[in-house]
């Protein structure tokens, strides 16, 4: 881990990119979360400066991010890698009725605590404590129990104030290496930026394949660089892109 160096911009990068926590900042609600104009300004230059190459890897569904990025659309992997738009959309089969028993489990205890609240992702759904951060301890406890007795094929991932149950068959690792088989990514360097345990699956891959990971915050990490926050990778890839074009 390199502190205080800034991470290296390869001669022919791939970009993959987080959304929450690495693009925009972190807000109560994920519909409240906004573009900042310093990232619509830097949008429209990231694909000139990778041949095309960039792609949002996202827990959000794909339609979500495109809302909040309009008019700017990208290569993009959503609900961490169970849809993907590169050459297709990759589905899902047989967890859903896992999923959904899940779901009537958690649903009690949602009931119970006030602030938290059920996101729906149709194919995962995250449930999110931001407004209970004291919760914490309570939400912990609630999801090793889910872990203990959830089928193998289903997976839940603690991250910031929030945790999401989803197949185990997707994750942002696999989406990535999928985009490094196709054009226009593969032949190059990926470099993968995020700020949440669901992203250390793509820090591995990137890792193995050369690449450069990048962690954006605070927190163990797989990641060999790391960036403070939102505005820092504003910042870096602004700078990247300039130096590079
Ligand atoms: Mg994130």
């Amino acid at each position: 881990m390199s502190g205080e160096t800034l991470p290296p911009w390869p001669r022919r990068p791939a970009l993959f990119l987080d959304f929450d926590g690495t693009l925009v900042e972190i807000v109560e609600h994920p519909s409240l979360a906004t573009a900042s104009p310093r990232l619509m300004a830097l949008l429209p230059k990231l694909p000139g400066a990778c041949g095309g190459a960039v792609a949002v890897i996202t827990g959000r569904r794909i339609e979500d991010v495109d809302r909040i990025l309009a008019p700017h659309s990208f290569f993009a992997a959503g609900v961490h890698g169970l849809e993907r738009r590169g050459v297709g959309t990759i589905t899902t089969c047989g967890v859903d009725a896992k999923l959904d028993e899940i779901r009537r489990r958690v649903e009690p205890f949602v009931a119970a605590h006030e602030g938290v609240w059920i996101e729906d992702k149709r194919l995962a759904f995250a449930v999110h404590y931001r407004s209970r951060p004291e919760l914490e301890p309570d939400v912990h406890r609630f999801v090793a129990e889910l872990e203990r007795t959830a089928p193998r094929d289903v997976e839940i991932l603690l991250g910031h104030k929030v945790f999401e149950v989803k197949p185990a068959a997707a994750d942002k690792g696999r989406a990535i290496a999928a985009f490094m088989q196709e054009p226009p990514f593969a032949g190059r360097t990926p470099v993968f930026v995020g700020d949440d345990v669901t992203d250390e699956a793509g820090f591995r891959v990137v890792n193995a394949l050369g690449g450069v990971s990048i962690k954006v915050g605070a927190g163990q990490t797989l990641a060999r660089w790391r960036l403070a926050d939102v505005s820092a990778v504003i910042a870096w890839l602004s700078e990247s892109v300039n130096a590079a074009g």
